[in-house]
């Protein structure tokens, strides 16, 4: 069976709950073909000892370069640890990329919990 195409972003409050999310489901991601935007995936790289596609920065086009990928059927699932907390510079982006996964059924977990009900499902 192909790997999974997993996209992961997170907020800068939530960039340590990924590295712990990473952490702990590390041994299935390592099989995953995953993609990230900027900071987020060479914390990933960095930390966890990940194989991650760096996109740009969030706020430089990240998200917009995830979504544009997902549109044509290059992503699986995308766990995307928003922090609903602080104003994003790049909000537009953000709902482009949500709006994305809903408009191609695409799996998008948006918070910590859900995002290990994806990552447990996926891996089962
Ligand atoms: P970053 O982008 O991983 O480059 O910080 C995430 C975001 O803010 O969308």
């Amino acid at each position: 069976m192909p790997s999974h195409r997993i996209a992961l972003i997170s907020h800068d409050k939530k960039k340590d709950d990924m590295i712990a999310l990473a952490r702990e489901f590390r041994d299935f991601l390592a099989q995953c073909q995953l993609c990230a935007t900027g900071t987020t995936g060479g914390r990933l790289q960095r930390e966890i000892g990940l194989n991650v596609e760096c996109m740009l920065s969030g706020p430089l086009g990240g998200d917009l370069q995830i979504g544009a990928r997902l549109a044509v059927g290059g992503i699986d699932a995308v766990i995307f640890l928003r922090d609903p907390m602080t104003p994003q510079p790049h909000e537009p982006d953000i709902n482009a990329l949500v709006r994305a996964c809903d408009v191609h059924d695409i799996p998008c977990a948006t918070n910590v919990a859900s995002a290990r009900l994806l990552l447990g499902a996926l891996r089962a």
